[in-house]
């Protein structure tokens, strides 16, 4: 098992093990993870601000509790609204009146990368040590959003090296640039093949829909594309657009967010093509 507070490359089983202590500034700042996974060390990066960054660990970041505008309030205010919702001290959502489930957001920025990369999550607790993938790890309900056992601490992350050639990026987009959490994220990871142009396989992650991130479905159609195609751009943010529909459960308007999505994708896009 890896220090709580190491980075370490391990070649043999070719996966990086972050433990989960490590801090979000060191994390973003590490050279085997600016090296192989630039789209980590980018979200770990776009956490609030250097002071959060320097205490905030990846652990605490990817336990995050799920996040509402109506939850996030004070007691006041919500008594204001009527009496809080599921989540707190009442029996109704206000996102989705006459739903059962809370729908709060997971707004971690590091989340959606880690899925997109395939990382795995590594839970130590009264019942052993585990290792799930990440994205198993999280399930579509605000009020428990993970799948941790009595007693689990996360202790480690492990995130498989690359193939081949890659290219992945994340993108966040909130009202300010720092202190905000993000309001729609997306986590993009394009496998190439050995011509270091064609798309051999694609992942897309969504964030800040539900209190699950969203892993795009029906890209297959650009693989075997070039990167630089101008259609693959349009092509993958339309699909994001039809895919994921916010809900008002963060600020700002849910079809300006949608929008947002396919913006926000279509520029990553074009930006990795011109890396490329
Ligand atoms: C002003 C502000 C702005 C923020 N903006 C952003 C943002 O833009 N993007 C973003 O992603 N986050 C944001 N955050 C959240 C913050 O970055 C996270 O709280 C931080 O990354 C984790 O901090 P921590 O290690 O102190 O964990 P804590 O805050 O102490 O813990 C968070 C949760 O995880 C649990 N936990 C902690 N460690 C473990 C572990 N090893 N195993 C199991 N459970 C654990 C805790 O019990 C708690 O429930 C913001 C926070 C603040 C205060
Ligand atoms: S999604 Fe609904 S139940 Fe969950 S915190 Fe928001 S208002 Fe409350």
């Amino acid at each position: 098992m890896t220090a709580l507070r190491g980075v370490v490359l391990d070649e043999a089983a070719g996966v990086l093990r972050i433990g989960a202590g490590v801090t979000l500034s060191q994390l973003s700042e590490h050279p085997e993870v600016q090296r192989h996974f630039p789209s980590l060390s980018q979200s770990a990066g776009a956490v609030a601000s250097p002071p959060i960054r320097n205490m905030g660990t990846i652990g605490g970041n990817v336990n995050l509790d799920t996040r509402c505008r109506y939850v996030n309030q004070t007691h006041f205010w919500r008594e204001a609204l009527g009496g809080g919702c599921l989540k707190s001290e009442g029996n109704v959502c206000h996102v989705v009146p006459g739903g059962r489930n809370c729908v709060a957001a997971m707004s971690s920025d590091n989340v959606p990368v880690l899925i997109s990369l395939d990382a795995t999550i590594v839970q130590a607790g009264p019942e052993g040590v585990r290792a799930l993938p990440i994205e198993e790890y999280y399930k579509a309900d605000g009020l428990a959003h993970t799948n941790a056992k009595p007693g689990e601490v996360t202790t480690e992350l492990r995130v498989p090296l690359a193939k081949g050639p890659r290219r992945a990026q994340y993108v966040k987009w909130s009202v300010r640039k720092s202190i905000d959490f993000p309001l729609v994220s997306v986590a993009l990871r394009f496998d190439l093949a050995e011509d270091e142009a064609t798309i051999a396989a694609v992942k897309v992650v969504v964030g800040v829909l539900g209190s699950k991130p969203r892993t795009l479905g029906k890209l297959d159609e650009v693989v075997g594309k070039k990167l630089a195609d101008p259609a693959v751009p349009r092509m993958v943010a339309d699909a994001a657009y039809a895919q994921c529909k916010p809900l008002e459960n963060v600020p700002y308007e849910a079809a300006y967010r949608r929008d947002m999505i396919r913006v926000y994708t279509r520029r990553a896009i074009e930006s990795l093509a011109a890396q490329a």
